[in-house]
């Protein structure tokens, strides 16, 4: 068993295991709790009675969540004197499935964002973001319920991998002399250098995980977006790599869009997924023009973070988008919003969030038929027109209530 400095593990419960390349999750698994700063408290308060009835309900009883509170951002500083402790990776890299509230990121030098940092010592390498519409929510287009996509984007390499030196530094003076005598260029001399790695090892365990989401969710295609007409060694790599993957591991449940049209004259055979790909700035217009022709989505890191947040917009924004990090096993849930300080502690914000990543948590933990629970009963409040301030300024006839009405509505819901 690991030894924790300040943190006792609750007496029942049992942790998740790996069992060769799959989780084994016991009727009862204990699952940390990062609570959060800000609005953390409200919503992730009314984000477990949500999780908790629907366990209930779905499983009588048999199957129960079992919280274990650990910390990080202030309520850590006031407990440990530091942001983000020792414990609290341990904690998450021995119970593998935690659930994540938002977390200020210190002001002034000497701190990268506490949930990047989650990120990378934990080596969460997929971001995964499902979009998908709740009839009622104000959309900007006409058809916001044609929109049901699974973004997987990449979350440790491409130009966020943080390799960048400042204009007129002695470093990049070097490295800009260095290339233009090496390689003949011609970069000015005024310029700052950034540096755009993308490996193999990471594309590969990338689209690997979206395809695998695909098959066991029974999805119709896993699109490829990348700029790899302009970056070929890079994102067309990406692409190259991608169908290379595909074509070998999961050669029974995959046809290319090229193979659709030279073999199967466009119809898709039964049960296959498609493989394709699109260049990022014509999936930006189709997804607004072709909507439904989208499903899962696998893209580098700076795509997938334009890709995400306009596709939430065309659902009614990012109030209720919710977000994973995930890596071979561990996955992190976490609303994709910040801590909305002066808020806190109102009873007041939207917690749809936390609630749609709690309900990814559940499927992550295969019990879906508690997420789809939750998805009708939010989908209900929402039809009734029962909702946060956020949606009720923006909807006419509407009622307004506190986030913790918000989640008893939804419970409501579930019969
Ligand atoms: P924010 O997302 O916290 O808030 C921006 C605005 O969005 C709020 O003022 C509020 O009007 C609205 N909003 C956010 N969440 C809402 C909700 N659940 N319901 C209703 N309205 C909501 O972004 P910010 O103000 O730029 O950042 C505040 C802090 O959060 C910063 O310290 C930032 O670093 C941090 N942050 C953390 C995360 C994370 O933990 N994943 C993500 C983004 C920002």
């Amino acid at each position: 068993m690991v030894k924790f400095d300040k943190l006792t593990v609750p007496a029942e419960g049992k942790k998740i295991e790996i069992k060769g390349d799959r989780l084994n999750i016991p009727d009862n698994p204990i699952i940390p709790v990062i609570e959060g700063d800000g609005i953390g408290r409200d919503i992730m308060k009314a984000t477990r009675r949500v999780l908790d009835t629907a366990v209930e309900k779905t499983f009588n009883g048999k199957k129960k969540i079992v919280w274990f509170d650990i910390y990080a951002g202030e309520a850590a500083q006031a407990k440990y004197g530091e942001v983000l402790p020792k414990d609290t990776f341990e904690a998450i890299k021995h119970f593998i499935v935690a659930l994540k509230g938002p977390l200020t990121t210190p002001v002034g030098g000497g701190y990268r964002s506490l949930n990047v940092t989650l990120r990378q010592v934990l080596n969460l390498y997929a971001c995964v973001r499902p979009v998908r519409y709740f009839e009622e929510v104000p959309s900007p287009v006409k058809h916001p319920e044609k929109m049901n996509v699974v973004i997987y984007r990449e979350n440790t390499e491409d130009v966020y991998a943080g390799i960048e030196w400042a204009e007129g530094t002695p470093e990049v003076k070097k490295l800009i002399n260095w290339l233009n005598k090496t390689y003949k260029l011609n970069i000015r001399a005024d310029s700052g250098v950034g540096i755009k790695p993308i490996s193999i090892t990471g594309t590969e365990r990338l689209i690997r995980k979206a395809i695998k989401f695909a098959i066991e969710f029974g999805r119709k295609s896993v699109t490829m977006v990348h700029k790899g007409n302009i970056m070929k060694y890079t994102e067309g790599a990406f692409r190259d790599w991608g169908y290379k993957l595909a074509t070998r591991e999961f050669r029974d449940h995959v046809v290319t869009e090229d193979e659709l049209w030279s073999q199967y004259d466009g119809k898709v055979p039964e049960g296959k997924i498609v493989i394709k790909d699109r260049i990022a700035d014509s999936m930006l217009q189709q997804i607004l023009t072709r909507t439904d022709e989208y499903d899962v989505v696998a893209t580098p890191n700076l795509n997938g973070d334009y890709l995400s947040d306009a596709c939430a917009a065309q659902v009614g924004g990012l109030g209720m988008a919710p977000g994973a990090n995930i890596g071979d096993f561990i996955g992190l849930f976490e609303a994709t919003h910040g801590t909305a300080p002066k808020y806190t502690d109102k009873d007041m914000v939207n917690p749809g969030s936390l609630i749609l990543s709690g309900c990814m948590m559940l499927e992550y933990l295969d019990w879906r038929e508690a997420a789809e629970l939750i998805y009708k009963a939010m989908g209900e409040t929402i039809r009734q027109k029962r909702v946060t301030y956020d949606l009720h300024r923006l909807m006419e006839g509407a009622t307004k209530l506190k986030t913790s009405e918000y989640a008893s509505a939804i419970i409501e819901n579930m019969g």
